[in-house]
């Protein structure tokens, strides 16, 4: 990030002439708030409500049992999986929007364990990141517990190293919800294929913010979250995709009715289907799923602008200008940048630490109308982190320039150490 000076007027004017900008419109974005916050829960899609009225009343109301068929709920698991597959490089027919992010993990990390397993018995080790969200690495801790493998963490640029002939998997999460850093997934895939491992990847901050290739990466497994960048809503569901040369080995463990080669048929004995539709369970929160399908529309909407490439250069600059405007005006505060400054190696958020005070400068903020959000630290190694989520769909350079110019009045004033900003509520 080279050092440069956004005045708020410069700020307006990027706005004026960015090409995405009309791409805001498409949410319901509280009047005067500035959302940093999208990479934890997408803003409101203007046309979800709308749409799910729809779905309660006629497709629910009227339609009833039929809708399985004639609203085409039993397909869209597949549907909104094709429509994310444009996102992230996958092809048609090799994604399904199903289920919860833990859940999907659970499922294709047991298929790669088994592939493991099965091609290179001696291999014991799923290999991964001590500062990857905690989900990720409890589903793993189960997993080797079942399988009598072991689970070995190691730091971020440990990994290259760490790839030894005993690693069965590596999972990894592509852009670090704490810091935003993200791995170089085609460098890694390369390295653990080389060393015989196999590689899942979770997209939970990537999807909808990161231009990706699984294909071009050849990458094996891959999770995310619908309710990030995919504005689908709280508790949105998540997807999933196999690579093809995997996807028929093994069944998952998950192995319900929907998963099966037939479901109507109602066998007594389970049949996988075959490709990706194995990777399904039961039946689906379909409310959930057509929100989410609206939210995932709002980013395919950027498609004839350019797309995930026009969206990633944009978030690029907003984050780009957040680091400058930090260093122009907040430099003796004690907060310090964690994002990489190599734009190659950042996601879309930006996040700083302070030795104290994290939690209330947030409240603070929060209370002034920026929405960030604040995650703990686990002492020296890993503080306390300010995170700002940076959604190109609907952040505006304005947005960024208020929010630092808030930032710095909450820092200037010392306002935050006010008691009332330290007291913790249960979700941060
Ligand atoms: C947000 C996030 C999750 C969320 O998992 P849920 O099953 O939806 O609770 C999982 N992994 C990572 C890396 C995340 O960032």
């Amino acid at each position: 990030m080279t050092s440069g000076f956004h005045s708020l007027r410069e700020c307006l004017q990027l706005d004026e002439q960015d090409p995405l900008g009309s791409l805001r419109s498409l949410f319901d974005l509280p009047e005067g708030l500035i959302y940093l916050d999208g990479n934890s829960l997408g803003a409101l899609p203007r046309a979800a409500p709308a749409r799910l009225a729809q779905a309660i009343s006629q497709e629910w109301g009227q339609g009833l049992i039929r809708s399985w068929n004639s609203a085409g709920w039993f397909d869209l698991p597949r549907r909104v999986g094709d429509k994310i597959a444009r996102l992230i490089g996958a092809r048609e027919g090799e994604v399904l929007a199903v289920d919860s992010t833990s859940v999907n993990l659970y499922k294709v990390l047991s298929a790669a364990l088994q592939i493991a397993r099965h091609d290179a018995p001696r291999r014991k080790v799923v290999l991964s990141e001590r500062s990857n969200f905690p989900t990720d690495l409890y589903i793993a801790q189960s997993l080797c517990q079942q399988h009598e493998m072991e689970l070995r963490l190691v730091d971020c640029s440990e990994i290259m190293q760490a790839l030894g002939d005993d690693v069965a998997v590596l999972m990894l999460t592509h852009v670090n919800y704490r810091t935003g850093a993200m791995h170089d997934m085609t460098a890694v895939n390369d390295q653990a294929h080389r060393c015989g491992a196999l590689c899942v990847w979770d997209l939970a901050h990537s999807a909808g913010a990161v231009e990706l290739d699984l294909h071009a990466a050849q990458a094996d497994f891959a999770v995310g979250c619908g309710y990030k960048y995919l504005n689908g809503g709280p508790g949105a569901p998540a997807f999933l995709w196999v690579h093809a040369r995997h996807s028929d080995r093994f069944w998952q463990p998950l192995s319900g009715w929907w998963g099966h080669a037939q479901p109507f048929a109602f066998e007594p004995g389970y049949q996988p289907a075959q490709g990706i539709g194995r990777y399904q369970c039961g039946t689906q929160p379909m409310l959930s799923l057509i929100a989410l399908d609206v939210g995932v529309d709002t980013v395919l909407a950027a498609e004839p602008l350019g797309g995930m490439a026009a969206l990633r250069r944009k978030s690029l600059s907003l984050t780009r200008l957040f680091g400058q405007l930090l260093q122009h005006r907040l430099s003796g505060h004690g907060l310090s940048l964690v994002s990489p400054q190599d734009d190659v190696q950042r996601g879309s958020q930006i996040s700083l630490t302070r030795a104290h005070g994290a939690y209330a400068i947030v409240q603070a903020l929060i209370e002034r109308g920026v929405v960030g959000d604040f995650r703990a630290g686990d002492g020296a190694e890993h503080p306390d982190i300010l995170r700002f989520g940076v959604c190109p769909l609907y952040t505006r350079y304005v947005d960024i320039w208020h929010a630092v110019d808030a930032l710095h009045q909450v820092m200037s004033s010392g306002v935050w150490r006010d008691a009332k900003y330290g007291q913790q509520h249960s979700v941060t």
